[in-house]
């Protein structure tokens, strides 16, 4: 018998998408950033302090939690539907999965001798999370986001300024998450040798979306571990939410080996993905290269990139990450889009069944997930994640469901 020669990984490229589409003056930035994150990999006391930190700062491992309700709202009446396991991201520090990979990346800044942060934010959500780990790490930090989002989304502009953060609205463009890219991008380039760029999800050219999913596959570990020793067994399908898809590749990594392991990401499907109001990359988009990497992109005839929408701003990004593309190309993981109503749907069924009060961004995966556990029947394990807590959208969803007075 001869051994099967295996090629060394190529960590750069999923399939054709990745890659790196980044002015040369970055390059070396970038080749810094991979060095640093083989050799803290190689570092037991970089491991000790991230698990210590982790645990103690961060609250993991989340909780894994068997939704009955849920379940029992499935099968309906008469009949039978899987169980369904909620992973309790939500109840992580700052209220989704976004502290694994600011963590890890800090931890990152630190080791490189950096001690200035900048980030984009479209919602806030990674703004929140970037402030937070400068705050604790005692490092600037700087957080761009467009002008109309910082109105929007007032109360986190508030959060990051309480942590020290300096806000520095975009008024560029359409003065939202695109534009905000553009000027943090433009701000790398210029102070490349004191800063790094802390990039908020498994996006932008290579070696981000392979740290970021390395920070965040702790996420899909748990559920494995977890799901093993309770169940005796590993789960028939795991669901999340994808926008720019770090919770969702957290999940799904551990389990892409298991072929027996259904992977679902859920993109925000807006008014329709045929209405053309939608933030459905994968669904709704075709191949093109958006923040420095080849992968699907919302973009026009001309390359430019359309605008998006989705009820759920964390959502609402144009781009997703290389490593989904290349699971979406092969058949891996199968993507499907839910609409605002449908995700409004979910986030009352967690509400009024669960007692828990959901992101908007992880609502969407909710209908789609009862809808499969009722497919897959009662023998089956289904595994939701629920990548954070819903407080930062109650005004909004008071609002659409008319539940306050004008
Ligand atoms: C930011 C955010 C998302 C979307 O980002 P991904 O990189 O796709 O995970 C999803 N859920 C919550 C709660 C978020 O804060």
């Amino acid at each position: 018998m001869t051994t099967p020669t295996i090629a060394p990984p190529d960590l750069s490229h999923y399939g054709r998408f990745g890659g790196r589409f980044v002015p040369e003056a970055l390059i070396a930035a970038l080749d810094e950033l991979e060095a640093a994150f083989h050799s803290a990999q190689a570092d037991e006391a970089f491991g000790a302090r991230m698990s210590e930190l982790r645990r103690h700062y961060g609250g993991r491992p989340t909780p894994l939690y068997l939704a009955e309700r849920l379940s029992a709202h499935a099968a309906g009446p008469d009949g039978a539907a899987a169980r369904i396991y909620l992973k309790r991201e939500d109840l992580a520090h700052t209220g989704s999965h976004k502290l694994c990979n600011v963590l890890g990346q800090g931890l990152l800044t630190e080791r490189m001798g950096k001690r200035r942060i900048i980030a984009e934010t479209g919602a806030g959500q990674h703004g929140v999370a970037a402030a937070t780990i400068a705050a604790l790490l005692g490092m600037e930090c700087i957080v761009y986001m467009g002008e109309e989002d910082c109105r929007r989304q007032r109360l986190n502009v508030i959060r990051m300024r309480l942590m020290g953060a300096e806000v520095v609205p975009v008024t560029s463009g359409t003065r939202t998450l695109k534009d905000a890219i553009n000027e943090t991008m433009r701000d790398w380039v210029t102070n490349v040798e004191t800063t790094h760029y802390l990039i908020g999800s498994v996006v932008g050219p290579h070696p981000f979306p392979m740290i970021v999913r390395e920070y965040v596959k702790v996420i899909g570990e748990e559920v494995r571990a977890e799901l093993l020793g309770r169940e005796g067994r590993l789960p028939d399908a795991v669901v999340a939410c994808v926008g720019g898809g770090s919770n969702a590749m957290g999940l799904f990594h551990p389990f892409i080996g298991d072929t027996d392991v259904r992977l679902v990401g859920v993109e925000a499907g807006g008014d329709g993905v045929d209405t053309g109001r939608h933030a459905a990359t994968l669904s709704g988009g075709s191949e093109g290269i958006l923040h420095g990497a080849r992968s699907f992109v919302l973009q026009d005839d001309y390359g430019q990139v359309r605008p998006t929408h989705s009820v759920s701003a964390g959502l609402d990004y144009p781009g997703v990450g290389p490593e989904h593309a290349w699971l979406h190309d092969t058949g891996r993981a199968t993507y499907t889009s839910a609409t605002d109503e449908q995700a409004l749907e979910g986030f009352r069924l967690l509400c009024e069944l669960e007692g828990i009060i959901p992101a908007l961004e992880p609502a969407h995966a909710v209908v789609p997930t009862v809808e499969l556990a009722r497919r897959l029947g009662p023998d089956a394990v289904v595994v939701l994640n629920l990548s954070g807590r819903g407080d930062k959208d109650v005004d909004e969803v008071a609002e659409v469901l008319r539940m306050v007075d004008a």
